[in-house]
């Protein structure tokens, strides 16, 4: 078994490091009181404000130009289709130097749902790919994926925004919700029942439409802001007669559903490097506190209970982080998808980040709960990341059915 770090990953990641230094960075000092004070960055609607947008629009196009934007893309798209080890370890860097920044965060690695060259649009037609893909990978235009609504979130059958065919188009109505990007997306990818007996049966019946967000009817009615925030990124939409061409079907009718997981496994490991990178970089600043902070005569590091949060930080890291890399390598040597290890996986980290963080908070005492050390910030996004891309409860769900089903397997 080799643990080192692939060579041409390191590159990656140095040019990264570079790239985040010399572009990024100096333009988040610049904009400083626009980005890091939410009374300016958000506004009265809880929308980002609309100069962050082009500041993220700058991020993103010169992350293109470099290279790194479409770097996980695959190749029949135009990506370099580089595989989830270097996904997971990229992601890890990148968060582990830079957490919480407000112009790094899904920008230089795209989600899958919200930027570049998502796998679910290989199942656009040629011609569309053609007029389309060209300004999603240069990241002039982004997207959003619209498939939980208020009535339907973990149980994707219970969807009922619906497409009926009117000759070569199909009109859609229906209601999103928690739909991330959307405000700011060029397009979306929708997803409609189409086939309600198959739907009953839990068969099919579900497509997916790819939707230009300027068509009349698609309309962003609000923002949902998140925890302890002036706004937010996800979306109320509201889809009012909206007519779509036949061939804007995203791969076939009744089968968008099987589209929407597909391909989004890079994803979920990318959110979970992001936990590790970011865990760490939680870990170090309450090391550092540990060893200058002192109470009744001595450094708190030297008390046994902020050894023992210590410690437990450490050991929870470098779990999530061998498991992570165990399933990023088995998806990498693998025809078949290990949806039981993805599941474990991204339950894991997303919890671990926020054990990390919690005890990081404690071992700094009211510093912690400061905005000034931007640990209340990560908390706040590790509490967050246990319910979008699949919930804590439906990823033990996965895996205790596949344990029932016989997979004891853990190799
Ligand atoms: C920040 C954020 C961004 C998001 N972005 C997007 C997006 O871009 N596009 C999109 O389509 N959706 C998006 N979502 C929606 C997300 O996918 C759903 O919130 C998630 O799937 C949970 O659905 P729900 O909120 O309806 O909760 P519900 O499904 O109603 O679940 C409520 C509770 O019940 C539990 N539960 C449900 N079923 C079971 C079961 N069988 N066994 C045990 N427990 C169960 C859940 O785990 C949860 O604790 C986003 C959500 C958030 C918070």
């Amino acid at each position: 078994m080799d643990f080192r770090i692939p060579e041409e990953t390191q590159e990656i990641i140095n040019a990264l490091k570079q790239f985040v230094e010399k572009v990024v960075i100096p333009l988040e000092e610049e904009n400083r009181t626009l980005l890091y004070n939410e009374r300016n960055y958000y506004l009265e609607d809880g929308r980002r404000h609309q100069k962050v947008e082009e500041l993220r629009k700058i991020v993103r196009m010169e992350s293109a130009k470099g290279g790194f934007y479409t770097m996980f893309g695959d190749k029949e798209l135009g990506g370099e289709q580089l595989g989830p080890i270097t996904s997971l370890l990229v992601a890890e860097a990148l968060n582990k130097h830079y957490p919480n920044r407000k112009l790094i965060d899904q920008v230089i690695i795209p989600s899958p749902f919200t930027n570049g060259l998502t796998p679910i649009l290989k199942g656009l037609q040629p011609s569309l790919k053609e007029k389309y893909l060209p300004g999603i990978s240069s990241a002039e235009e982004t997207l959003c994926f619209g498939l939980t609504e208020p009535d339907a979130g973990s149980d994707v059958w219970g969807i009922k925004t619906r497409a009926v065919q009117d000759g070569d188009e199909w009109v859609i109505n229906g209601t999103k919700q928690w739909i991330s990007n959307a405000a700011y997306a060029n397009y979306c990818m929708l997803f409609a029942v189409t086939n309600p007996e198959l739907v009953a049966q839990r068969k099919g019946g579900i497509s997916c439409f790819f939707v230009d967000t300027s068509w009349e009817g698609f309309n962003v009615d609000s923002i949902i802001p998140v925890m302890g925030s002036l706004g937010g990124d996800a979306a109320i939409i509201s889809i009012d007669n909206l007519r779509v061409p036949h061939d804007h079907v995203i791969g076939k009718v009744d089968d968008g559903f099987t589209k929407a997981i597909h391909g989004i496994n890079n994803g979920r490991l990318g959110m979970s490097g992001k936990c590790i990178g970011s865990a760490q970089w939680a870990l170090k600043k309450a090391v550092e506190y540990s060893n200058i902070r002192e109470t009744f005569g001595k450094k708190i590091g030297e008390h046994q209970m902020i050894q023992q949060m210590l410690a437990e930080c450490a050991m929870d890291i470098y779990a999530a982080r061998n498991m992570a890399l165990h399933c990023a390598w088995k998806i990498e040597n693998s025809d078949k998808t290990p949806a039981k290890e993805i599941s474990m996986v991204k339950a894991y980290c997303t919890e671990m980040m926020g054990r990390v963080y919690d005890k990081a908070i404690q071992i700094h005492g009211g510093m912690g709960v400061s905005n000034e050390l931007e640990l209340e910030e990560g908390f706040r996004l590790a509490r967050t990341l246990r319910i979008p891309d699949g919930t804590s409860e439906i990823h033990r769900r996965t895996v205790a059915r596949r344990l029932l089903k016989g997979d004891l397997n853990f190799n």
